[in-house]
């Protein structure tokens, strides 16, 4: 579903992605890990066209993300097709970035009325439906302040599935949550994993990793330094850098 070649991406003078190389098939789950400042969240940001890269390319869904093929040329898209695209891909942030002033139905059917001109009847129905597979029935009515912070960010999960998306994007989705609720996000994600939804999720939840995703990339310095199943690459690491990085963890 995703085919990432030689994605470069420079800020100025600083090179952050160097060469990103990464396949993600339907259905599957790949996590992420790598130290900060490794352009992780850059690299999700390019996925979703939130950054342009300088060079190589990313395929979602057979096409590829800012252009088009045309009688045999790649055109640059405009902002209408860069929309479409994005359509196909939901994010989710470390911040959950609710509409305060909205509850948490409104807060999922806005995109899928607003943007994708649904009628709201059914992006209502859709949107109870999502709230309820992330166990917030109950909530449907409630404003984000008198939600916790696991509940925000659940909320912010059924948003990013009420486009329907082909391909989700965790960044993070838990750093900004107590820990004590940490759990309950990650065991959402657990859900839609085991649904076989397609995600690439960045995370220090190594345990998360461990039984969710089908696949490990560790990045370091803008590059993969190592993939594999986590059993391998979570345990048995073979690269110094991986082991250095994976020991903060135990
Ligand atoms: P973390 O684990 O801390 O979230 P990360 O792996 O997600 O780190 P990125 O956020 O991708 O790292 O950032 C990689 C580098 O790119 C950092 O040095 C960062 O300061 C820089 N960077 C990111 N976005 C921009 C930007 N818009 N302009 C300039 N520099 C940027
Ligand atoms: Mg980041």
């Amino acid at each position: 579903l995703v085919r990432a070649r030689d994605v470069h991406k420079a800020f100025g003078p600083l090179e952050v992605l160097k060469g990103i190389d990464l396949d993600v098939a339907a259905g599957e789950v790949v996590v992420i890990l790598g130290p900060s400042g490794s352009g992780k969240s850059t690299f999700l940001r390019c996925i979703n066209h939130l950054e342009t890269i300088d060079q190589g390319f990313i395929e979602v869904d057979k096409e590829q993300i800012g252009f088009r093929l045309k009688n045999g040329r790649l055109n640059k898209l405009g902002s209408r097709d860069i929309a479409a695209q994005r359509s196909k891909i939901g994010m989710v942030f470390q911040q959950f970035n609710l509409y305060p002033h909205m509850t948490a139905l409104e807060n999922v059917i806005e995109a899928p009325i607003g943007v994708h001109k649904q009628n709201r009847a059914e992006a209502t129905r859709h949107a109870r439906e999502l709230l309820t597979r992330v166990g917030l029935a109950e909530k449907v009515d409630a404003y984000p302040r008198q939600l916790s912070g696991g509940q925000q960010q659940r909320v912010a999960i059924a948003r990013a599935l009420a486009i329907r998306p082909r391909l989700m994007l965790f960044d993070e989705p838990t750093s900004a949550l107590d820990p004590e609720l940490v759990g309950e996000v990650l065991a959402t994600m657990r859900d839609l994993a085991k649904e076989g939804l397609t995600m690439i999720v960045v995370t220090h939840e190594i345990g998360f990793a461990k039984e969710a995703a089908d696949r490990v990339v560790f990045m370091d310095g803008g590059v993969v330094v190592e993939q594999g199943p986590p059993a391998e690459v979570l345990t048995n690491p073979k690269h110094p850098r991986t082991r250095s990085f994976l020991s903060r963890f135990i």
